[in-house]
């Protein structure tokens, strides 16, 4: 057939991974086709997911904060929200990073082709123009031939089958939105992204019930760090029903009706404003005709891959989403460079960047809630699982200075260390700021360190990020003398 385009490499979507593959790409001097059915660059991430929830989640955190300095001698009127003023800025942020891409793209000379990409073959991708693009016209298809692919087409959204088709029912793409002012409110599915939105609308005045299938809220993370949040959050819900199922809903004129079974849920069906699925991501594996090219898609929609990124078929690599979870933007960047330097690599016969394979120990996890909620590495409970005894080194935040001057003492700060090593295997914090702070016990277990090695560093004082240092000396024995 007729090919309108042809490059070294081509990739498929521009959220993180792509964005990220494509310009790493370019830098190493390869001719570069992005593919994006939508007409900003950025992805989930960008558009719907990570940026916009914490532009609404700062304002959030803002206004809870506010709410307890009349304790300290200092009143604010109560907060007015206008939600359509609210929602513009989250638009002009989220305008400001993906221009800043297509600025970035273009300075690389990344081509950017605005269209839904499927394989041809395994040397073609079709591309079927979005419309509106200057002289795209509907049904136009641009053929581009590509050396290497990099597929980094992303996830979406699981919808529940059994929920109606209504405007009340909605995604996080939908709550993000803002245009429901909801009373009450349920959040089907306990996990990071649910709790973040529904943070949100608790603070924008809505009543909460959450419902989740399994027998804690934020699978995966540390239960010690889980019992804090809930503590401190049970102000903002109803009801927090867990090993429980969302069983049926019915819309009627007077809210979502829904049905739920499980211990202790209520048996009757309960009346809902607005209620927020979310209940996962499922890859796009299945919507991009990869069979058309060999390339293997396993029965989730998921692209296995290799450490270096590459499908079944050696020349077409996959990253982000669509490989795996964790499904997160910094791992999804971290593959994309991977991808990147496998192909520059091989495309310019050098050897050592060829070799590139993605080695990462760990990758951090973090909830952007109030207070947030950090983890890396292995839990206890999965040390436990996997038969690793560990040392373990707490620091209450009780007993930070900063913690107590920031009125926001009821963090902490937990290290686990392998007895037999002695090395770092894993952190969790629990309080604010918890996310900036978790990349500093990343970077420790990425170099091997032991509780010595972050006890003897000098962290600044009076910081969160001491809380680290201090758990470290936990750990030691030593004892600790710093307020
Ligand atoms: P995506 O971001 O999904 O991008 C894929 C792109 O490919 C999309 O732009 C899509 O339009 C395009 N595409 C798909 N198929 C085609 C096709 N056939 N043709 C053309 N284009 C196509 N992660 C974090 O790390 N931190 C957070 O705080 C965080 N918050 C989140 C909040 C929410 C509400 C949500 C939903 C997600 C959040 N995530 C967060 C997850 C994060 O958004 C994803 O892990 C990340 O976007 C994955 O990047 P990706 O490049 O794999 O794919």
């Amino acid at each position: 057939g007729k090919v309108d385009l042809s490059c070294d490499v081509l990739v498929l979507g521009a959220g993180p991974g792509g964005y990220s593959a494509a310009f790493r790409a370019a830098d190493l001097g390869l001719n570069v086709v992005l593919v994006e059915r939508y007409a900003t660059l950025g992805g989930v991430c960008l558009n719907v997911g990570c940026i916009p929830s914490k532009a609404l989640l700062h304002v959030a955190s803002v206004i809870d904060e506010t709410a307890h300095f009349a304790e300290l001698g200092v009143t604010f009127e109560p907060p007015k929200v206008d939600r359509v003023k609210l929602a513009a800025h989250k638009g002009k942020v989220v305008g400001k990073l993906t221009s800043g891409l297509a600025a970035m793209a273009k300075m690389r000379k990344v081509t950017v082709v605005r269209g839904y990409g499927a394989f041809v073959d395994a040397h073609h991708v079709q591309v079927e123009l979005t419309e509106g693009e200057g002289q795209n016209k509907t049904g136009a298809t641009q053929t581009v031939q590509f050396k290497r692919a990099i597929v980094a087409a992303g996830s979406q959204a699981v919808r529940l089958p059994f929920l109606p088709e209504d405007p009340r029912i909605v995604d996080s793409t939908g709550a993000l939105l803002l245009d429901h002012a909801p009373k009450n409110m349920l959040i089907v599915g306990g996990g990071i992204i649910g709790l973040e939105m529904g943070t949100v609308y608790s603070t924008l005045g809505a009543r909460l019930d959450v419902v989740e299938m399994l027998e804690g809220l934020m699978p995966g993370a540390d239960r010690d760090l889980v019992k804090v949040w809930q503590k401190i959050n049970a102000r903002r819900f109803d009801r927090i029903m867990l090993g429980t199922k969302t069983v049926a809903a019915e819309a009627r004129p007077d809210g979502i009706w829904v049905t739920f079974e499980g211990d202790g849920a209520p048996t009757e069906p309960q009346r809902y404003d607005l209620v927020l699925q979310a209940v996962g991501r499922s890859p796009n594996g299945r919507k991009i005709a990869a069979d058309k090219a060999g390339v293997a898609v396993n029965e989730r929609g998921f692209i296995p891959v290799d450490v270096q990124q590459r499908t079944n078929v050696p020349h077409i690599f996959a990253i982000g989403d669509i490989v795996g979870q964790p499904m997160l933007a910094h791992k999804a960047v971290h593959e994309g460079h991977v991808a990147a330097e496998v192909c520059a690599g091989e495309l310019k016969d050098d050897e050592a960047l060829a070799k590139t394979a993605f080695d990462a120990r760990v990758i951090p996890s973090v909830a952007y809630t109030d207070p947030e909620i950090a983890w890396v590495g292995l839990t206890e409970d999965a040390a436990k699982a996997q038969g690793i005894a560990v040392t373990k080194g707490l620091f209450p935040w009780s007993a930070s200075g900063r913690a107590i001057a920031n009125g926001r003492d009821e963090g902490f700060t937990k290290l686990l260390f392998d007895k037999a090593t002695h090395r770092i295997v894993g952190g969790g914090i629990v309080g604010t700021h918890a996310g900036d702070l978790i990349g500093e016990i990343a970077l420790a277990i990425e170099m091997g360190a032991d509780a010595v090695d972050i006890g003897r560093t000098v962290h600044p004082h009076p910081t969160l990020g001491e809380s680290i240092g201090l758990a470290a000396e936990a750990a030691e024995g030593s004892c600790t003398d710093l307020p």
